[in-house]
C-alpha cells in the first residue's frame, strides 16, 4: 500500500485515523472482499481517495471518502 499525503494535509493527517477510517470493500465484479486499498491519496484533510484492486479478478475501482470537519 502506498500512501500519498499532500503537503498541505500533512499537519492534520494522523496515520491512526487513516487506519480507523479505512473502508473495506467488496469487488463490484466478483464479490471478493478487499481489505487494503492499492493506493490512498488525501485530496485535502477532509477527503481521501482510495484505489482498490481485486486480487481475485484484477478489477479496480476508486472510492472517495469524506470526513466531517473536526
Ligand atoms: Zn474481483
Amino acid at each position: 500500500m502506498r500512501l500519498f499525503v499532500p503537503a498541505a494535509a500533512k499537519s492534520s493527517v494522523d496515520p491512526a485515523r487513516i487506519a480507523r477510517t479505512r473502508p473495506t470493500n467488496e469487488c463490484a465484479q466478483c464479490g471478493e472482499s478487499i481489505f487494503m486499498p492499492e493506493w490512498s491519496e488525501w485530496l485535502n484533510p477532509a477527503c481521501a481517495r482510495h484505489l482498490w484492486q481485486c486480487e481475485a479478478c484484477g478489477y479496480s475501482f476508486e472510492t472517495t471518502v469524506r470526513f466531517a470537519a473536526a
